[in-house]
C-alpha cells in the first residue's frame, strides 16, 4: 500500500510535468473505483490549466484554475507519464491529456484508489477531519501527549489515528517506536510528555528519510512503472517477527494491536 512517503515522492514526481500545463482532454476507461470517476470529469477539467500539485495526507490534490482533482492510490494505485496515445493496458484507467503531448496516466488493479472533483477541496469530507502533517510544526510531542492524555487505547493504534497525525502508517509507526524505545502496547495515556517528545522526533525523522530516499526513484514517472515502491530503507522491527533484534539480538515479537501486525523487541521496547 502506497504510505505517505511514496504519494510524496510521487508528487515530486508528477508535479513538474502538470503545473503550468493546460488539459486538453481526460480519458475515463473505467469509473468504477472506490468511488465512482464523476461523469463529467472531463468537461470539467479539459481546457483549464493546472496550478499547483499538493499533498494532503496520502490524498493527492491537482488544482486547476477552478476546481481541483482529488485522488487517492489506495491500496494498489501509481500516477506515472506516458506519451498520449500510448497504448493502455489492463487497469489503466484514467489519462489526462495534457497539450505538451504527455498524458498522466492512473493505474489500479484493485481499484480501492480515488478521483473525485472538488471546488473546496481542504474542506471536502474526507479531508475536513485531518490531524496535522507529521513533518510540519503542528504536529509534535505535545501534541501527542495532550492528546494522550486519559485514553486507554495503545500507543500504537493512537499514533496512527488519522485524526491525531496523518501519514503514520503501520511501518513508520513499528520503526518510530522502536526508535523512541517505547513497547507499542502500553497504554497511550501512561505515557510521559518526555517519550512523546522522542517518539514525535522519530517519526519526523523516518518519515523524512523515506521521502528523501523516494528522491532517487523520481525518473521513473516518466516511461517507467510510476511505482516508487518502498523505498530500501534499513528496518529494524517491521516485518522482522522472530528475528534478532539488531540492537540487542533478543528474538522480536509480534502482537495484534488495531487488527495490525506490530513487531516490538521486548528488551529495547518498554
Ligand atoms: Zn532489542
Amino acid at each position: 500500500m502506497p504510505e505517505l512517503p511514496e504519494v510524496e515522492t510521487t508528487r515530486r514526481g508528477i508535479a513538474p510535468h502538470l503545473e503550468g500545463q493546460r488539459v486538453s482532454r481526460v480519458v475515463v476507461r473505467e469509473r468504477r473505483l472506490r468511488w465512482p470517476i464523476p461523469d463529467d470529469l472531463d468537461v470539467r477539467l479539459s481546457g483549464q490549466r493546472i496550478v499547483l500539485v499538493e499533498r494532503r495526507a496520502k490524498y493527492l490534490l491537482i488544482n486547476a484554475e477552478v476546481g481541483t482533482l482529488i485522488s487517492h492510490l489506495g491500496m494498489s494505485g501509481n500516477l506515472r507519464l506516458v506519451e498520449v496515445g500510448m497504448p493502455a493496458a489492463k487497469h489503466e484507467h484514467v489519462d489526462i491529456e495534457l497539450e505538451s503531448g504527455l498524458a498522466l496516466r492512473y493505474t489500479d488493479p484493485r481499484r480501492f484508489g480515488a478521483m473525485l472533483w472538488s471546488q473546496d477541496p481542504h474542506n471536502h469530507a474526507l479531508l475536513l477531519r485531518l490531524g496535522p502533517e507529521p513533518l510540519t510544526d503542528l504536529f509534535d510531542g505535545e501534541r501527542l501527549f495532550q492528546l494522550s492524555r486519559g485514553r486507554s487505547m495503545a500507543v500504537k493504534p493512537f499514533v496512527m489515528d488519522n485524526a491525531v497525525v496523518v501519514g503514520v502508517g503501520n511501518i513508520y509507526a513499528t520503526e518510530a517506536l522502536f526508535a523512541a524505545g517505547i513497547d507499542p502496547r502500553r497504554e497511550a495515556g501512561g505515557i510521559s510528555r518526555a517519550r512523546y517528545l522522542k517518539l514525535a522526533i522519530e517519526i519526523k525523522r523516518i518519515l523524512a528519510a523515506a521521502i528523501e530516499r523516494g528522491g532517487t526513484t523520481l525518473r521513473d514517472f516518466i516511461g517507467g512503472d510510476g511505482q516508487p515502491g518502498y523505498f530500501q530503507q534499513e528496518l529494524f522491527v517491521y516485518g522482522r517477527a522472530g528475528e534478532a533484534c539488531k540492537v540487542c539480538g533478543t528474538e522480536l515479537r509480534n502482537v495484534v494491536l488495531g487488527q495490525r501486525a506490530s513487531v516490538f523487541c521486548p528488551k529495547c521496547q518498554r
